[in-house]
């Protein structure tokens, strides 16, 4: 049977104006009252963003991103509870389960700064938006692969309630909840933590699928998602994991060194859609490929690498495509081997044009090796 999840919500504001929530899922946490003592000045406005009329795209302009925190040493941390370093930091509380603040550098705000005059011919447009930042733990020394089924679950809720309420901003097309661990993927804060980004439009690759599961409906009366779930379980050389409701498998055409993505069984269009058990097996299911993934490469000290990845959440836009989209977690890691980085060089990053030397097949192989 499954039991509601109990986390106690607290919103309040950091000094500069920016929202802070507090997500406690422990009985006996304190009541979340600490003042943020700092003196902060206006908060930070977005800057603009600029069509580029060669692709298509749009490109976020956010010039005062240069001079954010790169990684401070340890007692410095902005993402540790205040008392615990040298300086206060962006959590005023003493301690905390999980939190949730706007990013005090944001590629996207409420509030944004679009001073440009184009030339003519050129699109611009004000970076309104928004940009959080949460952090899956206090423990500066810990990792998502640590967290207990419990947390995780906490985790699940509140990228489903900052999805439903971003979501629910007009200035917002669409809401990505990722994670990016370790300095090769270029992470610039070691405390453990992801982010939600809101954009002001749909970003290129969400268009590119949502494009694909369009035309694909349209055609079939099914959804591509569903489809490509029913295809990989009923090949199953690809698949890694099964539970009651999720699966993990490599994709037929995977292109990053070690790639795995991790389906519903139900069709959901996001994350707001899981029910409590879908959330709770999530929890576990996620829990489990994190610690197969930081399994598959041993080092030549025979110590298994932990795996740098990028944890990226597919969801339907906020007001597009929402009956052919389906939810999707793509975990994805530029590792090819220990010490060795996959670049996204000349046919990648020049026409897009993906090579890989790992087959998928053997990939699967390999974690489910590790499930053993
Ligand atoms: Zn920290």
């Amino acid at each position: 049977m499954t039991v509601t999840h109990d986390v106690r919500r607290t919103v309040s504001r950091l000094a500069d104006g920016r929202q802070i929530i507090y997500f406690d899922d422990t009985a006996e946490a304190p009541a979340r009252t600490a003042v943020d003592s700092r003196e902060l000045g206006p908060r930070a406005a977005a800057g603009h963003i600029r069509h580029d009329a060669l692709t298509g795209d749009w490109v976020a302009v956010a010039g005062h991103r240069m001079h954010r925190t790169f990684l401070p040493p340890r007692d410095e941390c902005p993402l540790c509870p205040t008392g615990r370093g040298s300086v206060p930091s962006e959590v005023p509380d003493a301690d905390y389960d999980v939190v949730v603040f706007e990013n005090r550098f944001p590629s996207y705000a409420p509030v944004a700064v679009d001073d440009v005059s184009a030339p003519e011919g050129y699109l611009h447009a004000p970076a309104l938006g928004r940009t959080e930042v949460v952090c899956f733990t206090s423990d500066h020394e810990s990792t998502f692969a640590a967290l207990s089924p419990h947390r995780v679950r906490t985790v699940v809720d509140v990228w489903a309630d900052r999805t439903a309420e971003l979501g629910a901003d007009p200035d917002v097309a669409h809401v990505f909840c990722f994670e990016n661990r370790g300095q090769e993927i270029g992470v610039t804060l070691h405390h453990p933590h992801g982010q939600v980004y809101g954009y002001p439009y749909v970003p290129a690759r969400t268009a590119e699928m949502l494009a694909r599961a369009t035309e694909h409906h349209a055609r079939t009366g099914r959804l591509l998602g569903a489809d490509l779930l029913a295809a990989e379980q009923a090949d199953g050389s690809r698949v890694v994991l099964t539970g009651e409701h999720w699966t993990a498998y490599v994709p037929y055409a995977a292109r990053w060194p070690v790639e795995v993505h991790l389906a519903p069984h139900r069709d959901v269009p996001d994350l707001v859609a899981l029910d409590d058990a879908e959330r709770d097996e999530l929890a576990h299911v996620y829990l489990e490929l994190l610690r197969l993934l930081d399994g598959y490469f041993v080092g030549d000290d025979g110590a298994s690498v932990r795996l740098p990845y990028i944890a990226a959440w597919h969801q339907a836009p906020t007001r597009t495509g929402r009956d052919v989209s389906r939810l999707l977690l793509q975990v994805m890691s530029v590792l090819r081997g220990p010490g060795k980085l996959k670049y996204l060089a000349g046919s990648e990053s020049g026409v897009g044009g993906w090579v890989t030397d790992t087959r998928p097949e053997a990939v699967a192989a390999r974690l489910r090796e590790l499930a053993r």
